[in-house]
């Protein structure tokens, strides 16, 4: 049974639909098993809305002080028709940016419209490839598949053409001092330009064109410089977190299959079935949501009340492969429960586990 786009509309109820970007589609792929969160992103739920209505809110994102500053930093790189970030490509990396050609791709005309401003990144992205026309593309409107459903980039990134070659740059307000950044930071940045650059791949291929020689996979962050507002521009190296992405993204649980087995009638409208629904779509609840997803402290609580083995950690969980509950896996290490066939090797490590523990508490009595 095929999903339909008025199943994922119900599903999401009356509030308009949360798009993803980069920051979502990498935190995505930190818990690619989970169908509560596949489904819930792929109808566009506002989880953060969610997670507050059920008495869960989690402080997410970037305070207003730091979106202030990205915001003026990033508005400084890119002003007339992005001469800082010129200089910095021709000097600082020594490459051989001719006259350029800046596009903006953030609006058609009057039209914000998704649909129309992916069409005309694609167009120029063509022209690109076919004519080398073009330098500079402003706020690319990129899509990706996710889970069977196409995601549309927010464009916050710039895509220059050079030799026939594109690269992706991003312009990062965390700064860079003394010639190092924060490492979290900097892995954020590439994990997000990983989505930018498999996105743009995608496209080219979908063009005719070879996307491994067509996008490079080295990006370019560029941030403020010490303790200024000068930009400087760090090539980073983001194949590691595109074979990660790319095989996270593979693995994604099918939101067809689960769409197609939950009742009918149930809907995320901020209202008094909410719960009720959200605990239909199984979760896979792991520590590591805490810094990737909205609805963590409500899977959290959810795992612990019912002794789900993955509070534990995911290392444990997938020790334990096919034992959800805390509760079974103590009676499989007694013996009092008979395992199926599937969970025998599984059980036999964990008798086998309780025995040594024994034997190490009696030899310290
Ligand atoms: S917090 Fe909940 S919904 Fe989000 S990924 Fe973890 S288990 Fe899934």
């Amino acid at each position: 049974m095929s999903m339909t786009a008025p199943d994922l509309d119900r599903l999401r109820g009356v509030a308009a639909p949360r798009n993803h970007d980069a920051r979502t589609i990498s935190a995505l792929t930190a818990n690619p098993g989970c169908a509560r969160r596949g489904v819930m992103d792929a109808a566009g739920v506002d989880k953060d809305a969610v997670a507050r209505h059920l008495g869960f809110g989690v402080p997410f994102g970037q305070s207003q002080f730091a979106i202030t500053r990205g915001n003026t930093f990033e508005a400084q790189v890119k002003a007339d028709g992005c001469a800082e970030l010129l200089t910095l490509l021709r000097d600082r990396l020594g490459l051989e940016v001719p006259e350029v050609a800046y596009d903006d791709l953030g609006a058609v005309g009057d039209n914000e419209g998704r649909e129309v401003r992916h069409a005309r990144t694609r167009k120029l992205v063509q022209r690109a490839l076919e004519t080398g026309e073009g330098t500079l593309f402003d706020h690319p409107l990129l899509r990706l598949d996710i889970a069977g459903r196409p995601a549309y980039l927010e464009p916050d990134v710039i895509a220059f053409q050079l030799g026939g070659r594109f690269h992706i740059v991003e312009v990062k307000s965390f700064a860079v001092i003394d010639g190092q950044a924060e490492a979290d930071q900097v892995a954020a940045a590439a994990r997000q330009s990983a989505v930018y650059v498999l996105a743009l791949r995608r496209l080219v291929a979908e063009l005719g064109h070879d996307p491994v020689e067509k996008v490079a996979h080295e990006v370019f962050l560029v941030c403020p410089e010490n303790f200024s507002n000068r930009p400087t521009a760090t090539p980073v190296d983001i194949r590691p977190q595109l074979a990660v992405l790319e095989r996270q993204l593979a693995r994604l649980t099918r939101v067809d299959t689960i769409v197609a087995q939950l009742p009918e009638e149930i809907t995320f409208d901020l209202g008094e079935a909410l719960e009720e629904a959200v605990r239909t779509v199984e979760a896979r609840y792991a520590p590591e949501c805490m810094s990737s997803c909205e609805m963590a402290f409500f899977c959290r609580a959810e795992a612990r009340a019912c002794g789900a083995t993955g509070a534990l950690g995911r290392s444990v969980r997938d020790d334990l492969g096919g034992v959800d509950s805390v509760e079974t896996a103590l009676a499989l290490a007694e013996g009092v429960l008979e395992p199926s066939e599937d969970l025998a090797e599984t059980a036999g490590q964990l008798r086998l586990a309780a025995r040594l523990r024994r034997e190490a508490l009696a030899g310290v009595a």
